[in-house]
């Protein structure tokens, strides 16, 4: 009970979404297909990376190395205005097209265990982590933050010795006094 609490008021599900039971797959001989679609809302994919949706479809192809998982996922991520740090929510389209060895095997780079789940967070993380983050930006725009005292430009108009930040201040008193 206090864990579907936690649940909902940290407003993720639970990346158990993200485990797919592919016995029925792994039963059948190579070539056998299963189309599966993700209509997820926030899910914690892993601990440093969070989605805000995870939508699409992956089709399972049986493999004789396992199970090939190939298809289009759009998700939506948060990340950071790179001149005003603000956060800005953005879609990324993904390709996916990995193979999930069975039975586990030490090299290759995903398994699938032995209790047949294929778990697809360590791809989604890995995918996440890789995606060009350089110059996103909350609008085209955008002014950035102040260099002097650190105020966002995009606020309004600014005046830099009225919202002087007392610490920055402290550390200019000192600088000059050097
Ligand atoms: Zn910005
Ligand atoms: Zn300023």
């Amino acid at each position: 009970m206090s864990r579907l609490v936690k649940q909902i008021s940290s407003g993720y599900v639970k990346n158990r979404v993200l485990k797919l039971n592919v016995g029925f797959v792994l039963a059948h001989g190579p070539g056998y297909t299963h189309e599966t679609e993700f209509d997820v809302p926030a899910v914690k994919v892993a601990d440093d990376v969070d989605l805000t949706y995870l939508r699409g479809g992956l089709r399972l192809s049986r493999a004789k190395e396992g199970i090939l998982v190939q298809g289009l996922l759009t998700i939506g991520v948060e990340d950071e205005c790179t001149r005003c740090l603000e956060p800005v929510q953005r879609e990324i389209a993904l390709g996916l097209e990995e193979l999930f060895a069975y039975p586990p095997s030490a090299i290759a780079e995903f398994s699938i265990g032995e209790d047949a789940m294929l778990d697809l967070a360590p791809l989604l993380r890995e995918e996440v982590l890789i995606a060009d983050t350089q110059g996103v930006l909350c609008r085209p725009d955008c002014k950035g933050l102040c260099v002097v005292c650190g105020a966002n430009l995009n606020e309004g108009p600014h005046t830099c010795d009225d919202t002087v930040d007392p610490r920055l201040a402290k550390l200019r008193e000192l600088l000059n006094d050097e």
